[in-house]
């Protein structure tokens, strides 16, 4: 299984993670199910934010909400590692209790931050790939770039105008004047 994620999705994420150091930062990501759309941030309430996180009830209340209102399916959980790899820790492990849901995680050990998704199921711990996206907002592209056949007819209506605009010019053209000869 493939999930792809626009680089501003993961901006937000990575931004978030570089902010909490140097506690760990969560939140939640949503979209289509194939595609991160959306992270939201939300306040680490573990005791230990250092090296665990728990999403705030009340944010997370408030987030699915605002989710559900943008017609986005609630994708799964992100949270950073400040200190280490971007592989599940053995609390992360523990703490999953909803199994159907995406782990990501971001690590912050490295000078470039990683991403690494996860599956945590009853089968175990699962790494999924991830692809980087520049433009996989649908609803972007549709509000911004114009669709195939509106392409098709600016380029037919720029034809158009270059050919009538010709033919105009030739028909105000005056006549050639007449050639008279030398007295
Ligand atoms: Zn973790």
């Amino acid at each position: 299984m493939v999930i792809r994620i626009p680089y501003r999705v993961a901006r937000i994420i990575v931004d978030d993670a570089r902010a909490q150091v140097p506690n760990e930062a969560c939140g939640l990501i949503a979209g289509d199910g194939k595609t991160i759309q959306s992270a939201i941030p939300l306040s680490n309430v573990a005791s230990s934010k250092g090296s665990s996180f728990s999403l705030e009830p009340k944010e997370q209340l408030g987030a699915l909400k605002r989710l559900d209102a943008e017609n986005l399916v609630w994708m799964g959980v992100y949270h950073s590692h400040p200190n280490s790899a971007a592989i599940p820790s053995s609390a992360d492990l523990e703490e999953v209790s909803d199994h159907g849901l995406l782990q990501l995680i971001v690590s912050l050990e490295k000078h470039k931050p990683e991403l690494q998704l996860w599956r945590i199921g009853a089968s175990g711990v699962m790494p999924l790939e991830l692809i980087f996206e520049t433009q996989s907002d649908a609803r972007f592209d549709d509000a911004t770039a114009p669709s195939q056949k509106q392409r098709a007819a600016i380029v037919a209506a720029a034809i158009i105008s270059v050919i009538l605009m010709l033919a105009i010019s030739f028909t105000l053209l005056p006549p050639a004047p007449e050639i008279t000869s030398f007295p």
